[in-house]
């Protein structure tokens, strides 16, 4: 049974890569929930800042922003999308500039609470799949389901590959693979104050399956738990 009006809160997390939010979005839409992604938000932070020069070691401009910030998360046609000051700006906050930058402004302590309680607001009345490193340990720790997604390194590294040249972008694996052990290292360098239960998470090891086979899984043990 649900213990919220709206339905589960269902929470992923996991490595970098292995699909956190093409999951959470088809998971969501298999069970009519929204899709909460965490990412988006802090990206969101990161372009409103950069749009006003701040930066993140600027704790009073960062403060000021926060407080300053009209961010909303809209559902258009099944779709995310995200609202700065008004705009759409779903596109954007994927540039690699975005992507850069997003880190420095996701390790400052008072982004991550003030955001954190937006996520909690969202989630409030349950109904719904919130994918990122933190979901289940921080951000909704009671959540009735939690998953952790992992894959192997090599098999994260071809799935980004391959996006990256149909993108048209040039590189190569072992550029990506790469720059997926930086930031698992930088990952697990972090410390967001997590609560890990690993016996309460369940692990789904996306290595040898589709995305349509990862969201029957987590759909399926939703279910269980009475979506
Ligand atoms: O998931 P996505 O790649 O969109 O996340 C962008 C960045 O936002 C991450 O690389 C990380 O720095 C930050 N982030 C975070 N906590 C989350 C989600 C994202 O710190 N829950």
């Amino acid at each position: 049974m649900a213990s919220l009006p709206g339905g589960l809160i269902i929470a992923i997390d996991g490595v970098v890569g292995a699909g956190k939010s093409s999951t959470a979005r088809g998971v969501a839409a298999a069970l009519a929930y929204r899709h909460l992604d965490t990412g988006a938000m802090y990206r969101a932070f990161a372009l409103a800042a950069m749009r006003r020069s701040i930066e993140a070691r600027d704790s009073e401009g960062v403060a000021q922003l926060l407080v300053q910030l009209d961010l909303t998360i809209d559902i258009r046609d099944g779709e995310q999308r995200v609202l700065l000051d008004g705009e759409d700006v779903s596109d954007e906050i994927r540039r690699p500039e975005v992507a850069r930058e997003v880190g420095a402004f996701a390790d400052v302590t008072l982004v991550r609470l003030a955001l954190i309680e937006r996520q909690r607001s969202l989630g409030s009345r349950g109904g719904v799949v919130a994918d990122g490193r933190d979901a289940g340990s921080v951000v909704f720790p009671d959540a009735d389901l939690k998953v952790r997604m992992t894959a192997d390194l090599d098999e994260r590294a071809r799935r980004r590959y391959r996006e990256l040249i149909e993108k048209g972008v040039s590189t190569s694996l072992e550029l990506v693979a790469a720059d997926i052990r930086r930031r698992d290292r930088e990952d697990e360098a972090r410390d967001y104050g997590a609560r890990h239960d690993p016996a309460e998470t369940l692990e789904l090891d996306t290595t040898e399956l589709t995305v349509s086979q990862q969201i029957d899984g987590i759909v399926s043990w939703a279910r269980q738990r009475g979506a």
